[in-house]
């Protein structure tokens, strides 16, 4: 069993907060181990919660769709979310919640080691944009560590707001450009700043 697969396990036993206690099943993540580029959304919705599974959902539909844009399959990615239970009534995820949840995600980054992280929509963007708005900083990246930080809306925000839908697409199209010029990024200020900037200093 592979290390991520024992992670699994153990999101499916966590019983850290109050969201085990209505969920059907954990949505852990899911795709290749050794993915250049992981997209982090925000939570489970009610498709992901029966299936077990992130973004299979109509939001996981277009984010099919976007990913196919830049000629890719969802199996060539690794997708995530900050929580990995469903909230009841697809409610907004408390920071209690989100701090409970962040050693599964923080586990999932170590063992994936993505080139680039696509935070999609406002709690993930709120992790490693802290202090950004996300009508700023999306399409925009940040270097920090030797990993490219970029920001996205969340694609149910594209299917709810018709005019983000091209807005979502012209940024997912930046992405190839950004791996292939990924070296080129500036790092981060060094110093106090760069300690603010730091993933989960938030
Ligand atoms: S949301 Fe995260 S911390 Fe809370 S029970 Fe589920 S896996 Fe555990």
């Amino acid at each position: 069993m592979s290390a991520l697969s024992e992670l699994y396990e153990e999101i499916a036993r966590c019983q850290k907060c109050e969201l085990a206690r209505c969920r059907n099943r954990a949505v852990p993540g899911e795709g290749a181990e050794d993915a250049d580029i992981m997209f982090i959304g925000e939570a489970p919705g009610w498709h992901e919660d029966q299936q077990g599974r992130p973004f299979v959902g109509p939001a996981g539909q277009f984010l099919d769709e976007l990913l196919a844009l830049i000629g890719l399959k969802r199996q060539q990615v690794y997708i995530a979310n900050v929580i990995k239970c469903r909230p009841e009534a697809n409610r907004d995820p408390l920071p209690q919640e989100i701090l409970n949840c962040r050693q599964w995600l923080e586990r999932q980054i170590e063992l994936i080691h993505p080139r680039i992280i696509v935070t999609l929509g406002r709690y993930s963007m709120a992790l490693f944009f802290p202090g950004k708005t996300i009508s700023k900083v999306h399409g925009t990246a940040e270097k920090r560590d030797g990993t490219v930080y970029y920001a996205m809306y969340h694609p149910a925000a594209a299917l709810h707001q018709q005019s983000l839908r091209e807005v979502v697409k012209a940024d997912m199209l930046k992405i190839p450009a950004l791996l292939e010029e990924i070296d080129a990024v500036p790092a981060a200020k060094q110093g106090p700043e760069a300690k603010q900037l730091n993933m989960f200093e938030v």
